[in-house]
């Protein structure tokens, strides 16, 4: 079966990205692109800039596009993504999100949407990234105390905000495996005369430059040995093939609100 995806958000940098992974995709097919209100693309084929020419015309309005879509990937701003949820419910559409930054109400909106439709929705949709998670647990399980642990990442240089929010997850992941608050015992940086290190403790080095897109290395320190877990993004077409993913998986399934661990049986 051939999944007709529909993008919400297709003038930004991930909506582009969507189109060109779904065009390459035999299996999916892009079948309505929506956009902002403003957007300057609005009644345009979305691909075309790109050369991915389609039937498709670039729409502001959720409720049309969505009739007959099997699925909605959207990665805009939380207030349009609210809509979007609701435009999702209303014409039975299951649905991806990929947007960040949603305050408490809006994750129980989410939530609330979930019991209506299936909803996969993750922070970041990077397949490498959430095995790199899974590898954190396992390691720190396996490893347990002995080994100091160190988290470094490195970013673009226009990144606002450090550690990153996948190096926090990842002190997270390492945290609850070991039984330790991260609250207490995450170092982020160090300068001057430090004192030893505590072996208790999770360090954080962050690294900003150039057109980095993101790199983290998971450092286990042992004594005779050391243990390295690397990532490293090259493009956004990760989150893009990992949203489609979702996309895919979300097909045929119950209501629910799921992740990227659920779309790829991690847990
Ligand atoms: P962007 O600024 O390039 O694009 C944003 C898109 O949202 C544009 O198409 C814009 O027209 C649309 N938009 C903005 N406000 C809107 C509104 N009020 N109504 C309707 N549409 C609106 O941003 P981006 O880099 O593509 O990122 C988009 C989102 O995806 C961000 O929240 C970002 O943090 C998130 N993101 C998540 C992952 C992940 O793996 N989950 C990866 C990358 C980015």
């Amino acid at each position: 079966m051939t999944v007709q995806i529909a993008i919400a958000g297709v003038s930004g940098r991930m909506g582009r990205a969507l189109i060109e992974t779904v065009a390459a995709d035999a299996n999916c097919t892009l079948y309505a692109a929506i956009d902002r209100p403003a957007s300057p693309l609005l009644g345009s084929d979305p691909g075309a800039a790109w050369g991915r020419v389609s039937n498709v015309r670039v729409t502001d309005l959720p409720a049309v596009a969505l009739q007959g879509a099997h699925v909605l990937i959207d990665f805009t701003r939380p207030e349009a993504s609210l809509g979007y949820l609701d435009a999702c419910v209303a014409a039975g559409v299951p649905l991806v999100i990929g947007t960040t930054g949603f305050d408490e109400k809006g994750k129980a909106s989410i939530a609330a949407a979930a019991c209506h439709v299936p909803v996969v929705f993750a922070p970041n949709m990077s397949v490498g990234v959430n095995l790199l998670m899974k590898l954190a647990e396992l390691a720190a399980q396996v490893l347990e105390d002995g080994y100091d642990i160190e988290i470094i990442e490195a970013h673009h240089r226009h990144k606002v905000d450090a550690p990153s929010g996948t190096a926090l997850g990842l002190g997270q992941a390492v945290a609850r495996a070991l039984h330790r608050d991260l609250a207490q015992c995450a170092v982020y940086g160090r300068e001057g005369v430090t004192g030893e290190r505590d072996p208790q403790s999770i360090g954080f080095a962050t690294v900003r430059g150039g057109d980095i897109v993101g790199d983290h290395t998971l450092l286990f320190a042992g004594i005779g040995e050391r243990v390295e877990l690397t990532h490293k993004a090259s493009s956004r077409a990760t989150f893009a093939q990992g949203a489609l993913r979702a996309a895919k998986w979300l097909q045929g399934r119950t209501p629910g609100l799921y992740d990227m661990r659920d779309v790829l049986n991690l847990k």
